[in-house]
Protein backbone atom coordinates (compact mmCIF):
# COMPACT_ATOMS: atom_id res chain seq x y z
CA UNK A 1 0.00 0.00 0.00
CA UNK A 2 1.24 3.52 -1.10
CA UNK A 3 0.21 6.54 1.20
CA UNK A 4 1.03 9.82 1.00
CA UNK A 5 2.68 11.31 4.25
CA UNK A 6 0.66 13.72 6.11
CA UNK A 7 4.01 15.51 7.43
CA UNK A 8 5.01 17.05 4.35
CA UNK A 9 2.03 15.74 2.30
CA UNK A 10 4.15 15.69 -1.33
CA UNK A 11 1.98 16.86 -4.37
CA UNK A 12 2.62 15.55 -7.58
CA UNK A 13 5.27 16.85 -9.51
CA UNK A 14 7.42 17.16 -6.36
CA UNK A 15 10.50 15.58 -5.83
CA UNK A 16 9.58 12.36 -3.23
CA UNK A 17 11.33 9.78 -1.43
CA UNK A 18 9.80 7.17 0.60
CA UNK A 19 9.80 5.24 3.42
CA UNK A 20 9.55 1.46 3.82
CA UNK A 21 7.55 -0.05 6.92
CA UNK A 22 6.00 -3.52 6.60
CA UNK A 23 3.49 -3.60 3.79
CA UNK A 24 3.36 -0.14 3.97
CA UNK A 25 5.14 2.77 1.74
CA UNK A 26 5.25 6.24 3.35
CA UNK A 27 5.91 9.31 0.15
CA UNK A 28 7.51 12.26 1.41
CA UNK A 29 9.06 15.27 0.14
CA UNK A 30 12.28 14.32 -0.69
CA UNK A 31 13.59 17.20 1.74
CA UNK A 32 11.32 15.96 4.33
CA UNK A 33 13.03 15.90 8.47
CA UNK A 34 11.57 11.86 8.34
CA UNK A 35 13.84 11.56 5.44
CA UNK A 36 16.76 13.28 6.79
CA UNK A 37 16.71 11.79 10.22
CA UNK A 38 16.12 7.88 8.61
CA UNK A 39 19.04 8.20 5.84
CA UNK A 40 21.12 8.33 9.51
CA UNK A 41 19.58 5.90 11.05
CA UNK A 42 17.83 3.15 9.09
CA UNK A 43 18.97 4.31 5.23
CA UNK A 44 18.28 0.80 4.14
CA UNK A 45 14.86 1.79 4.39
CA UNK A 46 14.40 4.42 2.00
CA UNK A 47 13.22 3.92 -1.34
CA UNK A 48 13.88 6.45 -4.80
CA UNK A 49 10.25 7.47 -5.63
CA UNK A 50 9.01 8.65 -8.45
CA UNK A 51 5.11 10.07 -10.16
CA UNK A 52 3.86 8.42 -12.65
CA UNK A 53 3.17 10.60 -15.76
CA UNK A 54 -0.46 10.87 -15.25
CA UNK A 55 -2.98 9.45 -18.18
CA UNK A 56 -5.10 6.09 -18.52
CA UNK A 57 -3.10 3.60 -20.15
CA UNK A 58 -0.29 1.28 -18.85
CA UNK A 59 3.13 1.95 -17.77
CA UNK A 60 5.40 -0.96 -18.70
CA UNK A 61 8.61 -1.67 -16.03
CA UNK A 62 11.63 -3.97 -16.91
CA UNK A 63 13.27 -4.71 -13.74
CA UNK A 64 16.61 -7.15 -13.44
CA UNK A 65 16.71 -8.51 -9.80
CA UNK A 66 19.46 -10.40 -8.12
CA UNK A 67 17.21 -13.87 -8.07
CA UNK A 68 17.02 -15.47 -4.52
CA UNK A 69 14.12 -17.58 -2.74
CA UNK A 70 10.84 -16.16 -3.25
CA UNK A 71 11.35 -12.59 -4.62
CA UNK A 72 9.11 -13.52 -8.01
CA UNK A 73 6.16 -14.15 -5.45
CA UNK A 74 7.16 -11.26 -2.98
CA UNK A 75 7.57 -9.02 -6.68
CA UNK A 76 4.07 -9.91 -7.96
CA UNK A 77 1.79 -9.71 -4.24
CA UNK A 78 3.47 -6.41 -4.17
CA UNK A 79 2.52 -5.37 -8.17
CA UNK A 80 -0.72 -6.69 -7.50
CA UNK A 81 -1.45 -4.68 -4.44
CA UNK A 82 -1.02 -1.36 -6.10
CA UNK A 83 -3.17 -2.94 -9.17
CA UNK A 84 0.13 -3.80 -11.75
CA UNK A 85 0.25 -7.28 -13.37
CA UNK A 86 3.13 -9.69 -13.94
CA UNK A 87 3.43 -10.16 -17.81
CA UNK A 88 6.47 -11.83 -18.18
CA UNK A 89 9.71 -13.39 -15.76
CA UNK A 90 12.30 -15.21 -16.55
CA UNK A 91 15.83 -16.19 -14.65
CA UNK A 92 19.10 -16.15 -16.38
CA UNK A 93 22.45 -16.18 -14.60
CA UNK A 94 20.30 -15.94 -11.28
CA UNK A 95 19.16 -13.04 -12.56
CA UNK A 96 15.19 -12.28 -12.32
CA UNK A 97 14.14 -9.91 -15.44
CA UNK A 98 10.72 -9.22 -15.10
CA UNK A 99 8.12 -6.97 -16.78
CA UNK A 100 5.31 -5.60 -15.12
CA UNK A 101 2.57 -3.60 -16.30
CA UNK A 102 0.89 -0.87 -13.91
CA UNK A 103 -2.13 1.36 -14.05
CA UNK A 104 -1.09 5.11 -15.36
CA UNK A 105 -2.19 6.63 -12.29
CA UNK A 106 -1.66 9.98 -10.64
CA UNK A 107 -1.59 9.05 -7.07
CA UNK A 108 0.83 5.76 -8.52
CA UNK A 109 4.58 5.52 -7.50
CA UNK A 110 6.23 3.47 -9.57
CA UNK A 111 9.49 2.25 -8.64
CA UNK A 112 9.08 2.17 -4.67
CA UNK A 113 6.99 -0.95 -3.83
CA UNK A 114 9.86 -2.57 -6.55
CA UNK A 115 13.10 -1.57 -4.94
CA UNK A 116 11.77 -2.79 -1.66
CA UNK A 117 13.02 -6.35 -3.15
CA UNK A 118 16.58 -5.89 -2.37
CA UNK A 119 19.21 -6.18 -4.95
CA UNK A 120 17.37 -4.33 -8.28
CA UNK A 121 19.96 -4.03 -10.56
CA UNK A 122 18.19 -2.21 -12.86
CA UNK A 123 14.60 -0.23 -13.98
CA UNK A 124 14.07 0.14 -17.13
CA UNK A 125 10.41 2.25 -18.35
CA UNK A 126 9.30 0.90 -22.21
CA UNK A 127 6.84 3.13 -23.48
ZN1 LIG B 1 7.23 13.84 5.37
Amino acid sequence: MVILALCCKPSKGEEIKAIANTGKIKVHKYNCIQIEELTYIKPERLLDAYWIRSGNTLEAIKLLIEQRFGLLADISSRVHAIGGEVKRAEINDNILSIIIELPKDERSILNMSLKLATGVKSVEFNK
